[in-house]
């Protein structure tokens, strides 16, 4: 409801001051969670600017701090920020000895967090995120869009990552015109926000096989959706962060600037390196470009994609188009 709404808005505002306050403020906090950020290089100014935080040991802390406050069990569960097990007297706090991300909308309301480990083991899931609830559609949200939303109108560019720390990172640098659709596969929603500020994106996607199927899903569903792209591969399992701190700033944006490839030349790159001198395999890989040709939504586009891809491998157009329409008929 809309008052429940309300009040699920201000639990998130006053747990993200909690947060912050911890890293801040407490021995623990400073120990821990300040210093797990330091380790990682962020600077306090971008420290604040994202309003990190800390979520103590303490299995209960927040839970704690809320009830005094006179807010009710339900409304807390409603939060997903407290759990209340049957058969327990007390609630305890979902989030517990992580470092905090805040998700904030397009206009900087905190929706929900993302909180990660401080130590990388096999038995923890690295990041633990907000579940859905009356504020938080993790679909309809997109991470560092409310911190980046001015430098990806000014420079009519969009970079998309995947995770929170490249949004960070990258802002680090200078570079402040990046949203992440942290983890889960970028949705029409998220296309459409994105949409509203630029029809540019360059696809900026971590150097493993993980990277590599994210960035083929996303390249179809923002050419569905009407949007230019250009795609980047990090080398050697880099990330965006990773990939920052090893390199000087300038570096770093004329790597994006310049090794950015038109979707064709980077699918082309990636499939035909697998498809080596295999005919088989190489007349696979021109189907699968095809079929990203087919969700361009604009002919004289496809046909110039598909001149491309005819001076670039060798086929007659014709095979192309024929092939281009056989795939847009499984596309309807
Ligand atoms: P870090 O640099 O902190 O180790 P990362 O962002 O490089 O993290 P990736 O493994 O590349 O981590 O994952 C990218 C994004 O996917 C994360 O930032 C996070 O939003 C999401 N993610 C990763 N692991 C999980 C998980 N176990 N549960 C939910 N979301 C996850
Ligand atoms: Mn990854
Ligand atoms: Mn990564
Ligand atoms: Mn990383």
């Amino acid at each position: 409801s809309q008052t429940d709404k309300e009040i699920l808005y201000k639990i998130h505002e006053i747990a993200n001051d909690f947060f912050q306050q911890q890293l801040f403020e407490t021995e623990e906090g400073k120990s821990v969670g300040y210093s797990y950020f330091k380790e990682r290089d962020l600077r306090d100014d971008i420290i604040r600017k994202f309003q990190l935080g800390y979520s103590p040991e303490q299995k209960d802390s927040f839970t704690k701090f809320a009830l005094d406050k006179n807010y009710s069990k339900e409304i807390l569960e409603k939060s997903g920020l407290s759990i209340f097990p049957e058969n327990t007297p007390t609630g305890v706090d979902r989030f517990r000895e992580r470092v905090m991300f805040p998700i904030h909308s397009f206009s900087g309301r905190v929706l929900g967090f993302g909180g990660r480990i401080l130590r990388n083991n096999v038995k923890t899931a690295k990041y633990l995120n907000s579940p859905e609830t009356e504020i938080y559609h993790k679909s309809n949200v997109l991470y560092g869009l409310n911190q980046s939303k001015q430098a990806i109108s000014k420079n009519n560019l969009c970079l998309l990552v995947e995770g929170y720390m490249d949004v960070i990172a990258l802002h680090q640098a200078g570079i402040e015109n990046v949203v992440s659709s942290s983890g889960t596969a970028l949705t029409v929603e998220q296309i459409k926000l994105i949409k509203r500020l630029t029809e540019n994106v360059t696809i900026l996607f971590d150097g493993d096989s993980a990277g590599i199927k994210a960035s083929f899903r996303s390249i179809d569903m923002l050419l569905s959706e009407a949007m230019n792209i250009r795609v980047l591969l990090f080398p050697d399992g880099d990330d965006p962060d990773s990939f920052s701190r090893k390199h000087p700033q300038e570096f770093v944006e004329n790597f994006i600037k310049n090794e950015a490839k038109d979707f064709i030349d980077f699918k082309a790159e990636i499939l035909l390196k697998d498809a080596g001198s295999d005919p088989i395999k190489k007349a696979e890989s021109i189907r699968d470009i095809v079929k990203s040709v087919a969700f361009v939504q604009n002919s004289l586009k496809q046909e110039v994609y598909l001149k491309e891809v005819s001076a670039k491998f060798g086929i007659s157009e014709q095979s192309l188009f024929n092939e281009l329409n056989v795939q847009k008929q499984v596309q309807k």
